[in-house]
């Protein structure tokens, strides 16, 4: 079996990413596993205008890939590779990884494994993911100035990205699959009585349309009882139906809030030597920079961590 790793990371997000740059300057030597999406989220978005540092906005993966190089450069090391499960009764931990056979061990261990928006599986919903269609209304709004946008989801997070979206947009469609939403009052009453926003109740978003050039053009809802369609013509679709955090890997070894989000203390985990970072223990902000910042915060608690153990060998 292979030597005991001192740092190893689970994914290549922004948080995992920029945990990487700062272990590896620590002389942690960190491994990081990619996992399915190598890049994660954002390498799925064409421009991001709201990262720091970057006045005319940077590609997604363009800046994505300044991280991993950036970490690289430090040292990390990179491995395709989904972390299947991970048994913490141990110390060092044994990470399993999927398609092979030998268990990896390691020393501390930081989870960036990130979430996924919940998606409908419409026709179409790959190649429009980021061109048109988005799950980050905080992100991708600004794209949308004087245009028609649709949103689906009736909970406080489409209330809020209605409302948001109403800084930019002409019009803001909400789709909803009950006659009443499932929002706070406060969200509701806001947006009910915001003239831009338009509901479509009781209906169900059903296909995608396009026009000539491929480019979105509208959403067709149906009705829930299946009596009819509706076209509503948009330039954007914003999905606020949740998230999933990617947290399969844990079992039940770390809690979770009601919405399966890991819990820690900031970045600290209730195992020692085990350190949370980005969206898979954030439902509240899910942005690069945060994710960032805590990958950051977990990098250094884990430096501290393994050198309190005698651990790094300085
Ligand atoms: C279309 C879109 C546009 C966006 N635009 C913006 C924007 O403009 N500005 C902004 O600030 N934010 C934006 N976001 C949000 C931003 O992308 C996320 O907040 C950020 O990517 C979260 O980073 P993360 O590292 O926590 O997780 P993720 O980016 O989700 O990365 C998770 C990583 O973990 C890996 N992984 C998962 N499971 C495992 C496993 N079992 N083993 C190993 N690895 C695993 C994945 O392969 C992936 O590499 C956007 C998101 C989307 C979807």
């Amino acid at each position: 079996m292979a030597d005991t790793e001192k740092c190893i990371i689970l994914g290549s997000g922004c948080a995992g990413l920029t945990a990487a740059v700062y272990a590896a300057r620590g002389t942690l030597e960190p491994l990081v596993f990619e996992g399915a999406e190598p890049g994660g989220q954002l390498s799925l978005t064409s421009v991001v205008e709201n990262f720091p540092g970057f006045p005319d906005g940077i590609g997604g993966l363009d800046l994505i890939e300044s991280i991993k190089r950036q970490a690289q450069r430090f040292g990390a090391r990179f491995r395709y590779g989904v972390v299947k499960h991970i048994d913490f009764a141990e110390r060092p931990f044994r990470l399993e990884i999927e398609d092979e056979t030998e268990p990896v061990l390691a020393h501390s261990v930081i989870i960036a494994s990130g979430a996924r928006a919940r998606t409908l599986d419409l026709p179409g919903e790959q190649e429009l993911w980021g061109r048109g269609l988005s799950s980050c209304a905080t992100c991708d709004g600004a794209f949308f100035k004087q245009k028609r946008v649709v949103v689906v989801g009736g909970g406080d997070s489409a209330m809020e990205d209605a409302i948001y979206l109403t800084k930019f947009a002409s019009e803001v469609h909400v789709v909803h699959r009950r006659d009443k939403l499932r929002a706070s009052q406060i969200m509701q009453d806001r947006a009910l009585h915001n003239a831009q926003i338009h509901f479509h109740w009781n209906r169900v978003p059903a296909r995608f349309e396009r026009d000539g050039a491929g480019k979105l053009s509208g959403l067709v809802a149906k009705a829930t009882d299946g009596t009819a369609e509706e076209s509503i013509a948009c330039d954007g679709v914003f999905y606020a139906i949740g998230h999933i955090p990617n947290t399969d890997m844990v079992g039940d070894a770390l809690p979770r809030d009601a919405a399966g989000y890991l819990m820690a203390d900031g970045v600290v985990s209730k195992i020692p030597g085990v350190f949370i970072a980005g969206d898979v223990s954030d439902h509240r902000y899910q942005q690069a920079v945060t994710a960032a910042g805590t990958g950051c915060a977990a990098a250094m608690e884990a430096e501290d961590w393994l050198q309190a153990e005698g651990l790094l060998g300085r």
